[in-house]
């Protein structure tokens, strides 16, 4: 029977094996396949019954080292561009193994000052990388989705008082529905934290002007009008996941102030915008936001969960997340901050380790070069294709997005969509490169995504060459 009171002594020699793997596992990265299904089959060696008898510590991480390496997606490796996903960058990697063995709970400054006064501080540093004033509240939640739901329920607090009533405290009944306003560009995780919340995915009116999805202000503002002074949310967002561009942040806000509204920014991919000048302008407003989204596991480069809130008024954050009552939990104070007062979790990690890291060994220099070198990419990927007779260029390149497809001479129109649908599900297959299609504008295209740290201006010349060879097969 194994007991882990039985095998303390163990522990360090398990680590030592993780420690042991990960050096070739990260030399191996840049050689990988991004995925090989060829290995998923080990998988099933993880399966079976609860076990009765442990196999102890050391022979359990042992088997989970012959699998998980070989079965993962490398994803913190160079060639994945699906989805909008980042690594781990060295420093955050090996911060957050620090994390683990601590094993902090961050919850509670009680809990540990360490953790809590790391979060207050690294949520400093992010607010200087993205030039957000220093006076906002924020807190570190584990992703933009979570981020998403703690902006908008410090919105929905904020509205159902304009409306006479403690949201925190009776929930939404008797209320009427929240009018929440965006453009097409609203990411589904903004819609899935109002659905949580009560106030139900489906309410968000969009204003557009074009199959894009792009922002119709004129009607946003039309449609503020004919509430007739019931106070709103608007949801701006920085960084659309298919073209990478942005609502006008700055004219939302000015609507905001005109119409009374809260401003809710979704920057999870976009606020990294502020960090080079050539993409700062992007982000002009975000400081007159009422909350604000961004993520961690995306362009900074920490491990997952990581995401991070912001508010301008830091007393929205308790009013909707905090005075919990229950004797044994200590009040809010602002010099010792309770961190899970001020978001919807309780007990949490110390996520703040990576950051802290990652920002304190790269700085604001490290990361500015990171994004500049990801917007390269992206635009030589956009000059290559632009450029070549068989592809097609969707939409102008955007922070690190290239929106194409795949358009070989001679294919009729109608036939393009089942083309590049077929081509991103070989793309997959083959496992060199990851690349995701998207339908935008009616159309079934590719979107690569460049935020991992890894990348370099190689990887676009990679992914034209395996799309080349493999695209004339389904053709
Ligand atoms: C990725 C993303 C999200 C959701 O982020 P998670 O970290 O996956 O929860 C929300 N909004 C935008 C614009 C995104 O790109």
């Amino acid at each position: 029977m194994s007991d882990p009171l039985k095998e303390q002594e163990d522990a360090a020699q398990a680590l030592e094996l993780v420690h042991g793997a990960a050096g070739p596992y990260l030399a191996s990265l840049s050689g990988r396949k991004v995925h090989d299904s060829a290995n998923d089959v080990l998988i099933d060696q993880l399966d079976g019954p609860l076990p009765e008898q442990g196999s102890g510590t050391v022979a359990t991480i042992e088997r989970l080292l012959a699998v998980a390496p070989e079965a993962a997606t490398h994803a913190s490796g160079p060639h994945f561009y699906h989805l909008v996903v980042g690594g781990a960058t060295p420093a955050a990697m090996a911060a957050d193994w620090l994390a683990s063995l601590l094993d902090q709970n961050s919850g509670l400054w009680i809990g540990s000052p360490l953790a809590a006064r790391m979060e207050a501080i690294v949520l400093d540093w992010l607010k200087e990388l993205f030039g957000l004033p220093s006076d906002f509240g924020g807190v570190l939640t584990p992703s933009a989705t979570f981020a998403n739901l703690t902006g908008l329920a410090a919105a929905r607090r904020w509205w159902a008082e304009r409306l006479g009533s403690d949201v925190t405290s009776q929930g939404m009944s008797g209320l009427p529905a929240m009018p929440v306003f965006s453009s097409g560009y609203v990411h589904p995780s903004v819609r899935k934290a109002l659905q949580i919340l009560g106030c139900g995915r489906d309410m968000v009116r969009t204003f557009v002007r074009d199959d894009a999805g792009r922002l119709d202000l004129a009607a946003m503002e039309e449609g503020l009008r004919r509430l007739g002074g019931m106070p709103a949310v608007l949801v701006g967002n920085l960084g659309e996941v298919n073209t990478g561009d942005s609502d006008p942040i700055a004219e939302m806000a000015d609507l905001a102030a005109r119409y009374h509204c809260w401003l809710h920014v979704d920057g999870a991919f976009g606020l990294f915008a502020a960090a080079s000048p050539r993409t700062a302008h992007l982000t002009r407003g975000v400081e007159r936001a009422d909350s604000i989204t961004a993520d961690g596991h995306k362009w900074l480069n920490v491990p997952y969960e990581s995401g991070f809130a912001f508010v301008k008024n830091k007393s929205t954050l308790t009013e909707a997340f905090g005075a919990w009552g229950a004797a044994y939990l200590p009040e809010f104070d602002e010099e010792f901050p309770n961190f899970n007062m001020l978001g919807p979790e309780s007990s949490r990690r110390a996520r703040a380790f990576p950051i802290w890291a990652t920002l304190h060994a790269y700085g604001r220099d490290g990361y500015r070069e990171m994004v500049e070198r990801h917007l390269d990419v992206a635009q030589r990927l956009g000059r290559i294709v632009d450029a070549a007779p068989d592809f097609e260029l969707i939409a102008p390149v955007q922070l690190s997005v290239t929106c194409f497809r795949y358009r070989p001479p001679g294919v009729p129109e109608p036939e393009l969509n089942d083309l590049n649908a077929r081509l991103g599900r070989a793309v997959l297959a083959d496992g060199r490169v990851y690349v995701g299609t998207t339908k935008y504008r009616g159309m079934t295209v590719l979107r690569p995504t460049f935020v991992n740290w890894r990348i370099t201006e190689a990887e676009a010349d990679l992914l034209i060459e395996v799309i080349r060879e493999l695209g004339p097969e389904l053709n």
